[in-house]
C-alpha cells in the first residue's frame, strides 16, 4: 500500500492534504508537531465583547490565479466570508507615519500631478525617471528592491513607497529583498526593454507575451465565490468568525473523509531509501512512499541533516524574522482621526514600529476600536535583544500608538505576541536558491515535495496554491 504522509498542520500543510485526498484519494496522514491546527493563523475570540483579535494573518486578496484558488477553496468549505470591497474606507485609505506626521496616501490619478507628504514632488516625476533612465547595461539575474525602486524611480520612492510595503508584507528590508519577491514581472520587462513604463507599454501592445507564463495560468473554471468578488469588487476579504476559521474547517473536512491529523506529533528525522522515506516520530520510524513538507525550511533542514547535509545547508540560508504583534482594544470607537486600512512605517524613520492596522475600520467589532501593532521584523534585535519581556514589549507599542495616533487613553484590553522566525525572507537570489533546492531533490531522487511559505511566496494565497501546484507534480499511481 503506498501511504504519503504531510508534515505540518499549518494552511500549506492542511491545503496540500486537501489536494492530495482530492487527486489520489487516501491513505494519508498529517504529522503536526504543535495540539492545535493552523500554525501562524490564529484568532482570538471574545465574543462576549464583540470583538476579535487575530494574531497573525487577517486579511486575504481575491486577485488573480492564487486568490481564485483560495476563494474556490473557502466555497467548497461553505465557509462565510467577511469582504472589504473597494470602495470601503479600509481599501482606499492608507497611511504611512513619516516626518513626524500620518500622511494619507494617494488613492486617485489626481495624486500623482499634487505634491503629497512625505513625498516633495508630485508622483509623476518619478514616472518621468523612469521614462528617461536607461536600462542596466549588464543583464542581472536579481538585484534588491529597493535598488531597482532607486534606479527606477528615484530615492524618495524607495524609502517612501517601496520599503514601507516591503515591512507591511514581510517584515522585511527592501534593500536586502529580491526584486523577484513582487515585481518579478516589472524587473524582466525593464530588462527587455529598457525601463519599466516602456516594458509595461510594449508588453500591451505584443498582448501574447505573458500568455506562456505559468503564475497567470488559470487552474480551473472560476468558482461562484469568484465571480462574486469580481463583480463586487472586494479588495480583500475575511472570514466571519476570522481567518482562524480556514484551517479549523480544512481539518474537519479531512477529518470527516478519513483523513488522519495527528496533533503533537513532532517528525524529528527523515531518511530516504529507493523504495520511499522513512519518519522518525517519537521513538518510532514509520515507512512512507512519499513526503510532503510544508514546514518552514529551517525547522525541514534539521531533518535531513545526517543523510543529506548539503540540502540541510541550502534550506538552512532561506532566513527568518521575529515579529512582535501587540493586539490593543479600546472602549471608544471614536478615538481614530483618520478612518483606513492602517498605516506603515518606513524604515527611515528609524522607529521599532512596522505597521498599526487599524482591525475596528476593517471589521466591526461593536463600538470597541481594535487596534495591531507589529513591531520588530528585520530590525528586532536591533530594537530588542534576545528576550524582550511582555511588558517592554506591551510599553513600546502603547507609546508608538500613543505618539503617532495621538489616542491618551489606555486600552482596556491588550494581548503581546513574539512570533519567532515566523516569515521567510526572500533575499536576492531567493528565485535561485529555491530552484537549487528542488534541483538537488529532483537529482537525488527523492520522494518530497516542499510547499509553504519558504518557497514560492509568504502570502495564504501563495501557500495554498504551492501545495496545490506541488501535489498536482506528483505522477498517477499506475493501475494494473
Ligand atoms: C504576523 C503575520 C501576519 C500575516 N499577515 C498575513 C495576511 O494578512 N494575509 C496573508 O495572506 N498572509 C499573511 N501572513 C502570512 C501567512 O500567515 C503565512 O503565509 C501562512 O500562515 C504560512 O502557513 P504555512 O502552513 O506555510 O506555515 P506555518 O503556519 O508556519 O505552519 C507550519 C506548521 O508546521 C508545524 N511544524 C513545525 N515543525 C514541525 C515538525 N518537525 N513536525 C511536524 N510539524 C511541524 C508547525 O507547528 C506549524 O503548525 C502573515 C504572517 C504573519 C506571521
Amino acid at each position: 500500500m503506498t501511504t504519503t504522509a504531510v508534515l505540518g498542520g499549518g494552511i500549506s500543510g492542511l491545503s496540500a492534504g486537501y489536494y492530495l485526498l482530492r487527486r489520489f484519494g487516501k491513505p494519508l496522514t498529517i504529522y503536526e508537531a504543535s495540539p492545535r491546527v493552523g500554525g501562524w493563523i490564529r484568532t482570538e475570540w471574545h465574543k462576549e465583547r464583540g470583538f476579535i483579535f487575530e494574531t497573525g494573518p487577517r486579511t486575504i486578496r481575491p486577485k488573480g490565479v492564487a486568490g481564485a484558488n483560495t476563494l474556490e477553496l473557502v466555497e467548497q468549505l461553505k465557509l462565510p466570508v467577511k469582504p472589504i470591497r473597494s470602495s470601503h474606507v479600509a481599501a482606499r485609505n492608507r497611511m504611512l507615519y513619516a516626518k513626524g506626521q500620518v500622511c494619507m496616501l494617494p488613492n486617485s490619478p489626481k495624486g500623482l500631478i499634487a505634491t503629497v507628504p512625505p513625498f516633495t514632488k508630485p508622483l509623476y516625476r518619478a514616472l518621468l525617471h523612469d521614462l528617461t533612465t536607461g536600462g542596466t547595461v549588464a543583464k542581472n539575474e536579481d538585484e534588491s528592491i529597493y535598488s531597482f525602486a532607486e534606479r527606477r524611480f528615484g530615492k524618495e520612492i524607495a524609502d517612501y513607497a517601496i520599503s514601507p510595503m516591503i515591512c507591511g508584507i514581510c517584515a522585511g528590508d527592501a534593500r536586502e529583498i529580491s526584486v523577484r519577491f513582487l515585481m518579478d514581472s516589472l524587473f524582466e520587462k525593464e530588462q527587455k526593454y529598457g525601463g519599466v513604463i516602456k516594458g509595461v507599454l510594449y508588453s500591451r501592445l505584443n498582448k501574447n507575451e505573458d500568455k506562456d507564463k505559468d503564475v497567470d495560468r488559470p487552474i480551473d473554471e472560476p468558482s461562484n465565490l469568484y465571480k462574486q468578488a469580481v463583480q463586487e469588487k472586494w479588495a480583500m476579504y475575511s472570514l466571519t468568525d476570522g481567518l482562524e476559521q480556514l484551517p479549523r474547517a480544512l481539518r474537519k473536512y479531512l477529518g470527516e473523509h478519513d483523513v488522519n491529523v495527528q496533533l503533537s506529533s513532532r517528525c524529528n528525522n527523515l531518511s530516504f531509501s529507493s523504495d520511499g522515506a522513512r519518519l522518525g516520530l517519537r521513538n518510532a520510524e514509520l515507512p512512507v512512499s512519499h513526503v510532503v513538507s510544508s514546514l518552514p525550511a529551517y525547522q525541514l533542514a534539521p531533518l535531513v541533516r545526517q543523510q543529506h547535509p548539503s540540502l540541510c545547508a541550502q534550506l538552512l540560508e532561506i532566513p527568518y524574522v521575529d515579529v512582535v504583534v501587540v493586539n490593543l482594544q479600546y472602549n471608544s470607537d471614536q478615538l481614530l482621526k483618520q478612518n483606513g486600512f492602517g498605516l506603515l512605517v518606513p524604515p527611515v524613520e528609524n522607529l521599532p514600529v512596522l505597521g498599526v492596522i487599524f482591525d475596528s475600520c476593517c471589521f466591526d467589532m461593536a463600538g470597541n476600536t481594535i487596534l495591531t501593532v507589529m513591531m520588530g521584523g528585520k530590525w528586532f534585535e536591533q530594537w530588542f535583544g534576545h528576550q524582550p519581556s511582555q511588558k517592554e514589549l506591551r510599553d513600546t507599542a502603547q507609546q508608538h500608538v500613543r505618539k503617532i495616533l495621538n489616542i491618551k487613553e489606555e486600552p482596556t484590553f491588550s494581548r503581546v505576541h513574539l512570533l519567532h522566525k515566523c516569515i521567510p525572507q526572500y533575499t536576492v537570489g531567493h528565485k535561485r536558491r529555491v530552484q537549487q533546492i528542488r534541483d538537488y531533490i529532483r537529482n537525488y531522487k527523492l520522494p518530497l515535495s516542499l510547499c509553504g511559505a519558504a518557497y514560492d511566496g509568504v502570502g495564504i494565497n501563495d501557500v495554498i496554491l504551492s501545495a496545490r501546484r506541488q501535489v498536482e507534480l506528483l505522477p498517477m499511481p499506475q493501475t494494473h
